[in-house]
């Protein structure tokens, strides 16, 4: 099937500076796609430029079939949910997304939907100035979603939101998947769009550095860290038995490669015949940082 998004060797400068090098990646139809990478990595450039709101210098770009830069229609069937939304902070929810639905050329059932998906049922008549960071996104995402577009791009939409409300934003997302949309979802925090999406693609400072599924890019990533009152005693002996290791403060860094538990297990046994405590065994969240070394 015919990617919904396709870019090919795209690459945008601002002056001198190179926000894009060179980057090809794509959304297919049922996809959920995670845009991965530290701040500044070229994120909301790549978004921007795949919907035609930036212009690019080289490469070429294709939504739903078409050039954006040609043809501005194909954002039509796009719902976009940008990094800082810009809603109006008097307007009541409800009386925002029926203009939009106007706007798009979408039913009251289509509001509906969409406020019922977002779980923002009671809170119709707020304005924007009275809701919580989570509701103000979650709305966000109502808007982006009157219509029913075939493919969801969102910026970073977890990004200033505590844990409960992230949760929310991204099975909002997963939901929509569910019911047939494509998503690119982008974000700085790579353990939390690992859960929810297909592929990830993971951009540094303006180029892909990695792409591949979750599983892919988790391999050769899974770190234990081992916390000891004697790391360099330790992190010398687990290496004298063939593990990466290495002391980080008053911890162990083990990079386990493949599927490594087992050794590292025995090796822990025998440093600790040998008179090395060890405190405690964890699992090191993977962090971009670590990814893009
Ligand atoms: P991200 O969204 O991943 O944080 P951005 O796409 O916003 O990254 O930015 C990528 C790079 O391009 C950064 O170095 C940023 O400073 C630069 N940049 C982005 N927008 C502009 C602009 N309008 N003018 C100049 N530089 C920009
Ligand atoms: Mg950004």
């Amino acid at each position: 099937m015919e990617p919904l998004l396709e870019l090919r060797d795209v690459t945008k400068r601002f002056g001198s500076k190179v926000a894009l090098r060179s980057v090809s990646m794509s959304v297919s139809p049922g996809e959920m796609v995670g845009l991965v990478g530290p701040n500044g990595a070229g994120k909301s450039t790549l978004i921007r430029v795949s919907l035609g709101i930036l212009t690019r210098d080289s490469g070429s770009v294709t939504l739903m079939g078409e050039d954006p830069l040609v043809s501005p229609r194909a954002r039509e069937s796009v719902g976009v949910v940008f990094e800082r939304p810009s809603l109006p902070p008097s307007m009541p929810v409800i009386s925002f997304l029926r203009r939009a639905a106007r706007i798009k050329g979408a039913s009251d059932e289509d509001v509906k939907r969409a406020v019922e998906l977002a779980g923002l049922k009671g809170y119709e008549d707020r304005p924007f100035a009275h809701l919580s960071a989570g509701l103000k996104q979650r709305a966000a995402i109502a808007h982006a979603i009157i219509g029913s577009p075939r493919l969801i791009i969102a910026d970073e939409p977890t990004s200033n939101l505590d844990p409960v409300e992230r949760e929310s934003v991204l099975e909002l997302l997963v939901e929509l998947k569910k019911q047939g949309a494509s998503v690119l979802l982008s974000s700085h925090v790579l353990s939390e769009v690992l859960r929810v999406v297909d592929r990830i693609v993971v951009l540094k400072s303006g180029s892909v550095a990695i792409s591949g599924g979750p599983e892919e890019i988790l391999k050769g990533l899974r770190r234990v860290r081992v916390r000891t009152p004697e790391p360099e005693a330790l992190a010398k002996e687990l290496g004298s038995m063939g593990l990466k290791a290495a002391t980080s403060g008053p911890e162990v860094i083990v990079q386990l490669e493949g599927n490594r538990d087992a050794d590292l297990l025995d090796a822990l046994a025998k440093a600790a015949s040998k008179g090395i405590k060890i405190y405690g065994v964890d699992m090191v969240e993977p962090n971009i940082e670590e990814l893009l070394r």
